[in-house]
């Protein structure tokens, strides 16, 4: 909405600011950077600023900044009279795609409320388009007056931006950046190939991680910028309200857009995402698109989006992807409590493998065009797996790349309790196929950032993890297991949960059955605690 609003550009100075080292600070996944009090978006009343003065955030290290032309700054106006029902970050976002080009032009609104107890001197946002420079080009940054904010850096994807006024708590800032996206071609082969959530093909155009998000803050307010890696997913999300308008110029005829939250076409071409409680927003387009459509009980929308085969005319493979979908999230949403929105979308996807993104996960077309119409094939396991994502990502986030095991551990166990419940009498294939035949090794709670090959990854973080999962099922007994899941994703609803949360939401006497199980799969077994910390 705000699109034809502000679209009006003025030729301003461009400013190019370079020079800042970041370092990678954030530490292993060990106890001294875990928090057993997360991230909370709760309001504090204020304290006295004098007591207060914000130290540089440990995740910076500023050199000068050079400039090729200086404009004056602008003072970043607090108002203090925030609104608590609404969310710490919200985004309102106007974007305009040319299909043919493969270019977005987006204008994002940020606000952005100071929660913690200290003042604010620079806001952070992570981007990870600008993995690849070409992908990003950051025109401009201003305030709602139409100030040019000129002294920001911009280095891979950390964006800081300082703010000439410190931001008070419980102050609110709004920031307008605008920016180009070019988005990359989908690469051949596995390596390359499964990033294509931010990609397009001939028949696909796939909007994931594209935009600028405000980095999350760990319980000592720093910023955390994670550093990429080429393997696993690295990102560490806090939730926010989005409010997303995508405009399509030069659309195919049929375009059809799959979204998270509630949709809308307020016009010809242009689709309105709206989703709170959100890490981001996920977007997929293309004229060849096909949908089938499934409540739950619960009352939760599953969409498909699939891709018609012109060799199998029959409907078998889409329904049984989508009612996969739909089992799926009956059965979590009895075991692990409510799932966060109201729809969830599966998007078949032209890459390979599967990724999860808060209501909308994709499934590699790899799967849906090799099933061979039994349960127990890749199609049911990989859909099974994305959408346990809603609780194990989407709701409960984690350090996915410093903590990986805090979401694809539970995600791929999630399969096990699937094939237990809906298919028991594949679930010795499922452990023959999945795990045992790759006779997996390594610590469970591993960083991403110590694997060289995906093989490797796997092995420790998910087949392993699933190992564990199961034999701490069995230290403890269901009912224990069971209360622990759901205390662990009640507990840490929308926030960033660390692995003292996960084992935290044990009981100690409970925590203390499972000593010989984190013995042998935790790389550091006893991180969390003395048992009387536990709450
Ligand atoms: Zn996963």
């Amino acid at each position: 909405m705000h699109y034809f609003a502000h679209r009006q550009r003025q030729h301003m100075s461009i400013v190019i600011a370079i020079g800042l080292v970041f370092a990678n600070l954030i530490g292993a996944c060990s106890p001294e950077t875990q928090s057993s009090e997360p991230i909370t978006t709760t309001l504090r009343p204020v304290v006295t600023l004098a007591a207060t003065t914000q130290t540089p955030t440990a995740t910076t290290t500023q050199t000068p900044v050079m400039q090729t032309s200086i404009t004056t700054p602008s003072p970043v106006v607090a108002a203090c009279a925030s609104d608590p029902a609404l969310a710490g970050v919200r985004y309102d976002i106007s974007a305009e795609l040319d299909w043919l080009a493969h270019k977005i032009e987006v204008e994002q609104y940020v606000t952005f409320r100071n929660d913690t107890n200290a003042l604010i001197t620079n806001l952070a946002f992570n981007i990870e388009a600008n993995q690849d420079e070409e992908s990003f080009l950051l025109t401009r940054i201003t305030t709602p007056e139409g100030k040019l904010i000129s002294r920001y850096t911009l280095d891979s994807t950390h964006l800081t931006i300082p703010l000439r006024a410190a931001l008070k708590p419980n102050c609110e800032t709004t920031l307008i950046l605008d920016y180009t996206l070019q988005i990359p071609e989908i690469q051949d082969g596995y390596n390359e190939g499964h990033l294509g959530y931010w990609g397009y093909s001939a028949r696909q155009t796939n909007l994931g991680m594209w935009l600028p998000l405000v980095a999350a803050q760990d319980h000592d307010g720093a910023w955390i910028t994670p550093a990429p890696h080429w393997l696993g997913e690295h990102f560490v999300l806090r939730t926010a309200d989005f409010v997303v308008e995508l405009m399509v110029k030069n659309a195919p005829e049929n375009l059809q857009v799959a979204g998270p939250g509630g949709v809308s076409q307020p016009g010809d071409y242009i689709w309105r995402f709206e989703i709170t409680n959100a890490r981001e927003v996920a977007i997929s387009l293309s004229d060849q698109f096909q949908t089938l459509q499934t409540t739950t009980e619960d009352g939760v929308v599953v969409e498909l989006f699939y891709f018609a085969d012109p060799d199998v005319p029959t409907l078998d493979t889409p329904r049984h992807a989508l009612f996969t979908a739909a089992d799926a999230m009956a059965l979590y949403h009895d075991l692990y409590g409510p799932y966060p929105y109201d729809r969830v979308v599966v998007v078949e996807g032209d890459f390979p493998d599967g990724m999860e993104f808060c209501g909308l996960v994709f499934v590699s077309e790899d799967w849906f065009r090799t099933w061979q119409g039994v349960p127990n094939d890749w199609l049911t396991i990989i859909t099974a797996h994305e959408i346990a994502h809603q609780w194990w990502y989407a709701l409960v986030g984690n350090d996915q790349g410093q903590c990986p095991y805090l979401d694809e551990a539970l995600a791929i166990y999630s399969e096990v309790l699937f094939f237990e419940h809906y298919y028991p009498d594949y679930l010795d294939w499922w452990w023959d196929f999945r795990v045992m035949v790759y006779e997996p090794t390594g610590y469970v709670d591993t960083p991403i950032y110590d694997f060289y090959s995906p093989r490797g990854y796997i092995n420790a973080i998910y087949l392993r993890g699933a190992r564990m999962m199961h034999l701490l099922r069995a230290d403890i007994g269901d009912d224990q297991f069971w209360a622990w899941l759901r205390t662990y994703a009640t507990r840490m609803a929308d926030q960033i949960a660390y692995p003292a949360d996960f084992w935290g939401a044990l009981p100690s006497e409970v925590y203390v059955q499972t000593a010989a199980t984190r013995a042998n799969y935790l790389r550091q077994p006893d991180l969390v605690f003395s048992p009387d910390r536990i709450p």
